[in-house]
């Protein structure tokens, strides 16, 4: 008796897991099937959005279209809490976990050589960085996660956010409240990136380099061209980068041998001065730099250490000061989010297009980090190029360009991966 109990009750346990295991592959088809519906409808989302582009600051047609479409969802939606954000939020049908997804929805002023159909109606401003696409997976991911709200257990804040570009967006929203608003456990987003169409690119901690701008003041009758020599060697001698190596070329990101995808990527260690000149005013004359630098600690010794060389050699009494004139903080993925992200979509899509990094990239950053020093996250990059088409992904050119499978591989991973975070323990 005894040991049939067992047996029946191993039984139980085993045919419980089966029946999870198919009701949870069963929640995936339905997010990949309601995607394909809804596919046509994204891109005419997407098209229109890129057809009237608003700068950072202004989104408010943007915001009046995210926020039409979530109340048309059923969502709970707030719109008054900083600037033009819109959140939507999203309850499951029991409690759980509480996931945000953020999406940035602000163009940028640059003159495109654009040529599509659908292509910038406003002169001078064009969502070159996609944040069109960004904002049209969002809504994607909305619609496909309201329609499982019955296998949904936990809340899923989603977060539409404006001025990225200025890197005061998130800063603004967090300023403003935002976490007493909502209380998320984690918090996720997308960048596109110029890997190949449904490619994921990401890493655990730094994405992207430290980018500092300094700036070194002396009296102002010292002369300049004997402090621009002094100067150059002294920050020359912080130079470092993978001999034969050109970490600041964006040439070989997607190099096999030396690219970022490899684990003995030339963007794994590097410091690249990019000298900006001098600066002669009445008070002053200043030597202006700007680095990119993959090793935080060095970041913050650098002032000092380049102080006290100044201090031991003949510009001694000529010094005034040197300080960081910028350096916004940079993106910081969760290691521990960013192995199970990545596992989970890799195991649901079963794809070869989930490709960890090893380097971190120069020139780029997120403000996505403001949300990232209050609640654990990740960014993701998602390849939009269609090399064959002549679709190149590389934010911020006047070719830029996103293959519109893009949206629905983005809409597919990660309304399966929000789902799995809600309900996971
Ligand atoms: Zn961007």
């Amino acid at each position: 008796m005894k040991i049939t109990l067992k047996f029946s009750i191993i039984g139980l346990i085993l045919s419980a897991l089966v029946c999870c295991q198919k009701a949870e592959k069963n929640y995936h088809q339905n997010i990949e099937k309601h995607t394909d519906d809804i596919f046509d409808s994204l891109v005419n989302i997407k098209r229109d959005l890129h057809m009237y582009p608003e700068l950072s600051g202004e989104e408010k047609r943007t915001s009046k279209i995210v926020a039409e479409y979530l109340k048309g969802l059923g969502l709970e939606v707030i719109t008054n809490i900083s600037g033009n954000t819109v959140i939507g939020i999203l309850k499951g049908s029991k409690e759980g976990k509480k996931i945000a997804w953020r999406a940035d929805m602000d163009a940028i002023k640059i003159e495109t050589h654009d040529t599509l159909d659908y292509h910038s109606q406003n002169k001078g401003i064009a969502h070159m960085c996609g944040h069109d696409v960004h904002t049209t997976i969002g809504l994607g991911i909305a619609n496909v996660l309201s329609k499982q709200k019955e296998n949904l257990q936990g809340t899923i804040y989603f977060i539409f956010q404006p001025s990225e570009e200025t890197f005061t967006g998130a800063k603004d929203l967090i300023d403003n409240g935002l976490f007493d608003l909502i209380e998320p456990d984690e918090i996720y987003a997308l960048h596109i990136g110029p890997a190949e169409k449904g490619t994921i690119n990401t890493k655990a901690k730094e994405l992207f380099a430290y980018q500092k701008s300094i700036q070194i003041k002396f009296e102002p009758d010292t002369n300049e061209e004997d402090i621009t020599m002094f100067l150059t060697k002294v920050m020359q001698g912080f130079v470092r980068n993978t001999p034969n190596s050109e970490p600041w070329s964006l040439d070989y990101l997607s190099d096999p041998k030396i690219g970022l995808e490899n684990k003995e990527s030339i963007y794994k260690d590097y410091f690249i001065l990019q000298y900006s000149g001098i600066d002669k005013r009445e008070d002053y004359v200043s030597f202006n730099a700007h680095f990119l630098e993959t090793n935080k600690e060095n970041t913050d010794s650098i002032p000092q250490q380049i102080k006290s060389k100044i201090l031991n050699s003949e510009f001694k009494n000529s010094l005034i000061s040197v300080a960081y004139t910028s350096g916004n903080p940079t993106v910081y993925n969760d290691p521990e989010l960013t192995t199970i992200g990545l596992q989970t979509i890799d195991s649901l899509y079963n794809t070869d297009l989930i490709k960890p990094i090893y380097g971190q990239i120069p020139y780029f950053n997120e403000d996505f980090i403001y949300y990232q020093q209050h609640v654990p996250g990740v960014i993701f990059l998602l390849g939009g190029s269609n090399t064959e088409k002549g679709i190149i992904s590389m934010a911020h050119t006047p070719d830029f360009a996103v293959d519109d499978d893009t949206i629905k591989y983005g809409v597919k991973y990660f309304s399966s991966l929000i789902l799995e975070r809600t309900n996971s323990k």
